[in-house]
């Protein structure tokens, strides 16, 4: 978005903040019943539907199917409101009504909306946010279920009837289900998701207030406003340019658990036995212990799944983790470390099967001057090409590590005579015109790693005293008594 068009919406924003505000307010001074009253009550749904509209065209969200389904929702809620009009200007409003499918119809419309906004429903993307949103919306529904859907249960209400006054509250849980998850997903939040959320907010409390006014039997119109605002709130959040990002992914790790995250699992795995003690409290032997013990039962096999989840996530990091230790950053093959540990491990393999083992050691000839001449990068890049066309030339079984700056370790399952064709094989592959200097050594048996490691490097040494481009081999250590004896020992094999 340009930064003209970025400005102009703002203001558009700021001014239809100043109309939803005044539309509100509005809505509490005038007379119930008067015709400024069904202005606005006519006229809020029509303003949301323009500024989503309006949002949508100018800020172009990535995906607009949300914002066209909470538009549909605003169109259902407007028809709702007129709909309960047309019922009072011919009498009274009966229950249920076709009111109520308007009304009714607003909950999958948001709840779809919101889910594809923050794209709530991916297991793939993110289990753990959506097994924390099971958990809490379980443990709230135990809540809804004792305060607001039990007592419904009992009453000589007509089946339909009752079927419709239950579907509010737990169409009412859905959206909290709903809410929890818009904070649980792994996404961005800026002003028009703060929007939603105070636009979802108000309507809950609303809804509350009037279930609470239900039972008290006063149900006129002082929920009217809140709405009006509510409806407002979520035109306003289309309105604003941070809607193009709301459900943008945030960079958190998807399995990830934060102190926050910890409180609010706890909180829910608490809330049932919480809830159990409360109702046995006020109700004495008739609580509710069946409907308590299933959602515990629930909300602890889900946390189950979670901390599987957690514990799967740590165990594949641990083991990337290891890997990464054992490879070169630069040339990806195994390192100094790795190289230790085979050669451990090989030539204790070796001493129980009586298996023949050579050691190599490479050292690329004057690559101090190729990196002068071609640059650091270069000499980088050649490490990394040399590296990979040697793995190539080898046997599988066979290891190349690095073994320090451009020296790098051969471990050879074979005799020296193949191991010197070996050797051949990768001074030809040896790219861009590189030569280098090689000592083999081959396992004596009774031999330790080091004794066998010094050995090649004398070789090496004596390849590289004998004029580079060549490799030679260590003698027996049986004809020497010291180590420094092998380097003239060593027989250099020129090209
Ligand atoms: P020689 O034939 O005697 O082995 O000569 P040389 O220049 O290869 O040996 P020297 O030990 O004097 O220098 C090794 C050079 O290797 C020094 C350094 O610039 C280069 N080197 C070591 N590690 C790296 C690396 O990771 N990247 C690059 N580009 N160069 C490296
Ligand atoms: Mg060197
Ligand atoms: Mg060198």
């Amino acid at each position: 978005m340009t930064n003209v068009a970025f400005s102009g919406i703002r203001k558009l924003w700021i001014g239809y903040g100043a109309v939803a505000a005044a539309l509100t307010v509005a809505r509490i001074l005038v007379p119930e019943g008067s015709t400024a009253a069904a202005l606005v009550t006519y006229g809020y749904p029509l303003l949301t539907v323009a500024a989503i509209a309006v949002g949508v065209r100018v800020n172009r969200p990535p995906r607009t199917l949300p914002w066209i389904l909470l538009l549909i929702m605003t169109v259902a809620g407007g028809a709702g409101n007129v709909a309960i009009s047309v019922y009072l200007y011919s009498g009274g409003v009966p229950f249920p009504s076709a009111a109520d499918i308007f009304f009714l119809a607003c909950y999958p419309l948001l709840l779809a909306g919101l889910m594809l906004l923050v794209d709530g429903l991916s297991w793939r993307r993110d289990r753990a946010g959506v097994l924390d949103t099971l958990m809490v919306a379980g443990a709230l529904g135990l809540g809804v279920w004792m305060l607001f859907l039990r007592p419904l249960v009992g009453p000589a209400m007509p089946l339909g009837d009752r079927l419709i006054t239950m579907a509010y509250p737990l169409a009412d849980l859905l959206l909290l289900a709903g809410v929890i998850r818009m904070f649980t997903a792994a996404s961005r939040r800026g002003p028009a998701f703060w929007q939603l959320v105070a636009s979802l907010a108000v309507q809950g409390l609303a809804h509350v207030g009037w279930v609470w006014q239900s039972w008290h039997g006063t149900n006129d119109n002082e929920l009217a406003p809140a709405f009006v605002l509510s409806a407002l709130l979520l035109g306003g959040a289309a309105l604003h340019p941070s809607m193009a990002t709301v459900g943008g992914a945030d960079h958190r790790p998807p399995e990830g658990i934060t102190p926050a995250r910890v409180l609010l699992i706890s909180s829910a795995c608490l809330l049932s036995p919480v809830l159990l003690i409360a109702d046995g409290l006020i109700r004495g032997d008739t609580a509710d212990w069946l409907a308590a013990s299933v959602c515990s039962i629930a909300v602890f096999l889900l946390l189950i799944v979670r901390i599987l989840g957690l514990v799967r996530t740590v165990q594949n990091q641990a083991t990337q983790l290891e890997s990464l230790a054992y490879l070169d950053a630069l040339t990806g093959i195994p390192n100094r470390r790795a190289w230790d540990a085979e050669l451990d491990r090989r030539l204790a393999a070796a001493q129980r099967s009586g298996g023949t083992l050579v050691v190599g050691l490479i050292d690329l000839d004057h690559f101090k001057r190729y990196n002068d001449r071609l640059g650091h990068p270069a000499g980088d890049e050649l490490l990394r090409t040399a590296s990979s066309a040697w793995q190539e030339q080898l046997r599988a079984g066979d290891l190349i590590a690095r073994y320090g700056g451009e020296e790098f370790g051969l471990i050879m399952h074979c005799r020296l005579k193949d191991a010197a064709v070996i050797l051949e094989r990768l001074m030809e592959s040896t790219p861009d015109g590189q030569t280098f200097s090689a000592g083999l050594a081959q396992w004596a048996g009774e031999e330790s790693p080091e004794q066998l490691t010094a050995r090649a490097d004398g070789a090496l040494y004596t390849a590289k005293r004998g004029g580079r481009n060549q490799f030679s081999v260590a003698g027996h250590p049986a004809y020497t008594d010291q180590h420094t004896d092998f380097l003239t020992d060593a027989s250099p094999i020129g090209r």
